[in-house]
């Protein structure tokens, strides 16, 4: 956790938040720190007395923190530091379905989406022509129709490897602070945004992942950070930020209109929302009266998840807080490659909201 960060977006306890309580953390313990920037140590809450870890540089500020180190505790605690080897042996014996198999797929996904582009070394080309880099490539197209934003930082939620994070510090020159509820997703991010390199198992086949290891080109300098934290408890005060990305991750939350909601409540006025979502929806991740459409097409909308968008994001009784869609909406191309010979294609719906005053 960048110091920077802490002192300029001076998150709050996510405990006390949901009573409707702004209560200021405070950094009570530091063991590890290297150049302003918190390896090991402990927030704790000024009102509740709630504490929060920061493990390997990442504050893991949610609601139910020993619910959250129970069901993450072996990615936690997962070492980082294999020999290509030694991790391919491990890898064999523990077999597919295991957690050392789950880690590995997921990031070789997105670190290719997001860093594969800057890979000095060729890959194989992926079936049907996807190319790394279109999370960057989509929200590029998205800060195009932000218009003017007011002063503040950028919140970049869902932010994986953390492309968007340099992307976003790096065209908009203001701080980001990405946040995950990934483990190994957000410190692959933290990797690659504060320290500048990537260092991952690319899949090939089956159990046999290539190891990429190479230096980052991204001039985000110190303005990123990652941090673990929920979307639908975010420890920030009202107001606090003049944009807020969301690309891909609307429809991984337990409750995408809260998550709607929440964003509108931390965004300034006049800030701006930008989202990325390709409505594929999953019941084990989001129960299905939570979907935006994808069910229930005997109603009015059909099951239609654009035509329930629109009305979260415009006047009315299902208004997600004061987020109000500007401009047209575009369709985007998003993939997620598995391995050599198999990748998923996405056409993902991207939208601008601004938040209205008053
Ligand atoms: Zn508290």
């Amino acid at each position: 956790m960048r110091l920077s960060h802490f002192e300029k977006l001076r998150p709050v306890c996510p405990v006390c938040r949901l009573s409707g309580q702004d209560n200021g953390l405070a950094l009570t313990t530091v063991e590890a720190e290297a150049a302003g920037d918190v390896r090991m140590g402990i927030l704790a809450c000024q009102g509740c007395g709630s504490e929060f870890p920061i493990v390997d540089g990442m504050p893991i500020i949610v609601p139910e923190v020993r619910r959250f180190v129970q069901e993450n505790l072996f990615y936690l605690l997962a070492r980082n530091d294999l020999t290509p080897a030694v991790e391919s042996l491990l890898g064999d014996a523990a077999g597919p379905g295991s957690g050392l198999e789950s880690i590995r797929q997921h990031v070789s996904s997105y670190a290719w989406d997001h860093w594969g582009d800057q890979d000095p070394s060729p890959f194989a080309p992926v079936p049907g022509g996807g190319a790394p880099g279109a999370v960057a490539r989509n929200l590029g197209e998205a800060l195009d129709r932000l218009g003017d934003l007011p002063e503040g930082p950028v919140l970049d939620i869902g932010c994986a490897a953390g492309r968007t994070v340099t992307e976003a510090a790096e065209r908009l020159g203001r701080d980001v602070v990405g946040i995950d509820l990934s483990v190994p997703l957000a410190r692959i991010g933290r990797q690659a945004v504060v320290g500048g390199r990537i260092d991952y198992g690319l899949r090939r086949v089956g159990l046999v992942y290539d190891r990429r290891s190479y230096a980052l080109r991204h001039g985000a300098g110190a303005r990123g950070d990652v941090w673990l934290c929920d979307a639908l408890a975010l420890p920030f005060s009202a107001g606090t930020f003049a944009l807020a990305i969301g690309m891909n991750v609307v429809d991984c939350m337990r409750d995408p209109r809260a998550g709607l909601v929440e964003v509108s409540r931390v965004l300034a006025d006049e800030g701006r929302a930008v989202f990325s979502i390709p409505f594929d929806w999953a019941g084990q991740v989001t129960p299905v009266e939570a979907w935006l459409g994808g069910h229930s097409q005997r109603s009015g909308h059909a099951g239609s998840p654009e035509a329930i968008l629109d009305l979260l994001l415009s006047e009315g009784p299902l208004a997600a807080g004061s987020l109000r869609r500007i401009g047209a909406v575009g369709e985007v191309p998003w993939h997620v490659r598995l391995h050599d010979r198999s990748c998923m294609y996405y056409s993902a719906y991207l939208v601008v909201a601004r938040k209205a005053v008053g």
